[in-house]
């Protein structure tokens, strides 16, 4: 009897620190989550400056003809990406928009690929 309460016992006191090991493991992670969270935020707000600029960019050019507009598209288009991969973004489809430390092999093909068609 007593031998079968202390088994119970142990029983318990197992499923407790299991319990304890994976509240440490969500409170782990949470912070990974939250870290991840406040990365994304920096990376769109990054990525809603350069779409602003491209939108501004287009008004003005629509303030033109409609001509003009389809042979400053491409070049435009161009332009953005360029600046994105100067100011540190990756322009490639892997890691489009994420920050870029250093250049990035993916990226690379996407630049030489507009120099040669425009
Ligand atoms: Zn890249």
């Amino acid at each position: 009897m007593s031998k079968e309460i202390f088994d119970t016992v142990l029983q318990v006191e197992t499923q407790s620190n299991e319990i304890h090991n994976q509240i440490g493991q969500l409170k782990y992670l949470i912070v990974k989550l939250l870290e991840e969270n406040n990365k994304l935020k920096i990376e769109n707000d990054n990525l809603k400056k350069h779409y602003d600029i491209n939108l501004m960019d287009l008004d003005r050019n629509e303030e033109k003809s409609e001509k003009k507009i389809e042979i400053e598209k491409p070049k435009l288009a161009y332009n953005n990406l360029t600046n994105l991969y100067n100011e540190g973004f990756h322009i490639c489809s892997d890691q489009f928009g994420r920050p870029r430390s250093d250049d990035c092999l993916f990226c690379t093909p996407f630049l030489n690929k507009f120099t040669k068609s425009s």
